[in-house]
């Protein structure tokens, strides 16, 4: 038997419950890991609260992040008490997740700890700090170095934003951040390496098709009006790597900056993003980031206290990283 976070739904309503499951319960896959930790994302919150319509079978068990201990392996690329950490690829949603002492997955869904983290550091990264490294990865492959000019990344302060700032920082670029939050994260931001801070609504009013010309690339959180005035005040050749809509997922843009500044908007996708990649996006975290990031504002927490905090997130009342420690 293993304790579990189990969803089901009743009335059309999602009802979260922590209970035992039998281990013949789990899932098909090859490789058992006993989970150490997982995190509390938003779209954990939406599958927990049934806000979103994340998860269509039941009984699921949620956690779209996880990091803990090979247990069993019929895979020779996993032994027993080998370390590994999932993001992505639907666990959590369509396949059972993190929260649980024990989870069964597929192997290529896995990837082995950087030899320099621990299960907990993976978890303070999570799905957001992957996706903000494939978002630096995505510039880099376009072509932009530091001697590019200055990178604007939207959405600062929140989860993919704020790494994005920190990497771009530590890599030599010159950083610009947009926020809602000036006054009460700017100086924040500025610790995180960021070299200039944009008023949000700076980037809210309505694109002219070209603008003038001002970052060499972006790092896009936010979607929508936000995106197309980045796109519009983009450098000849600039580049944008969009991966988010925090403030919509329409793109009322022209093609002008596509047509007349050779201008790029590459998507990024960390749910499915291949092993090799993903694995590389792994180290180079490792390598990146510093001691520090680790002990930024955050919590952990019990498996018991998930679904209270779940309404919190989607309520947007919690700040910093949600670990749940499992074992
Ligand atoms: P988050 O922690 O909630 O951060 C989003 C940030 O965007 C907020 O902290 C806020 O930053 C800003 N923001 C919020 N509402 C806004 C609005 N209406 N207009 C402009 N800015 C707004 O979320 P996250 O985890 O960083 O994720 C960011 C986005 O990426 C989300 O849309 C998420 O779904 C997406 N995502 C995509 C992938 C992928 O694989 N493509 C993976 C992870 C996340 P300030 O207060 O600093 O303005």
């Amino acid at each position: 038997m293993f304790k579990a976070l189990i969803l089901n739904q009743q009335d059309n309503k999602t009802l979260a419950q922590v209970g035992d499951v039998d281990n013949n319960q789990l899932p098909d896959g090859d490789v058992t890991v006993a989970v150490e930790f997982s995190s509390l994302n938003y779209k954990d919150g939406l599958a927990i609260t049934g806000a979103g319509k994340i998860i269509r079978q039941f009984p699921m068990v949620p956690g779209i992040d996880f990091s803990g201990t090979v247990q069993t392996s019929t895979d020779s690329r996993y032994q027993p008490g080998d370390k590994v950490v999932l993001t992505g690829w639907g666990v959590g949603e369509n396949h059972w997740g993190g929260m649980a002492e024990l989870a069964r997955v597929k192997a290529d869904w896995l990837v082995p700890l950087p030899a320099n983290l621990t299960c907990e550091q993976t978890m303070v990264i999570g799905t957001a700090g992957l996706t903000a490294m494939l978002c630096v990865q995505a510039l880099e492959d376009a072509g932009l170095t530091p001697d590019s000019g200055e990178i604007l990344v939207t959405g600062a302060s929140g989860g993919v934003g704020s790494v994005a700032v920190t990497l771009l920082a530590k890599l030599g670029y010159r950083v610009a951040a947009v926020t809602g939050r000036a006054s009460q994260n700017g100086e924040l931001l500025k610790q995180l390496g960021a070299t200039t801070i944009v008023e949000r609504s700076e980037l809210e009013e309505a694109a002219k098709p070209l603008e003038k010309q001002r970052w060499a690339g972006a790092i896009d959180t936010v979607g929508s009006k936000m995106l197309a005035k980045v796109l519009s005040q983009l450098d000849y050749n600039g580049v944008v790597a969009a991966c988010g809509l925090a403030g919509g997922f329409d793109l009322p843009t022209t093609v002008m900056p596509f047509i007349l500044r050779n201008v790029r908007l590459q998507g990024v996708d960390s749910v499915y993003c291949p092993y090799e990649k993903r694995q590389q996006a792994w180290q180079r975290l490792s390598e990146l980031l510093p001691a520090s990031f680790y002990q930024q504002a955050g919590q952990t927490v019990t498996l018991e206290q998930v679904p209270e905090l779940a309404q919190a997130i989607i309520q947007g009342q919690v700040t910093g990283r949600t670990l749940v420690k499992l074992s």
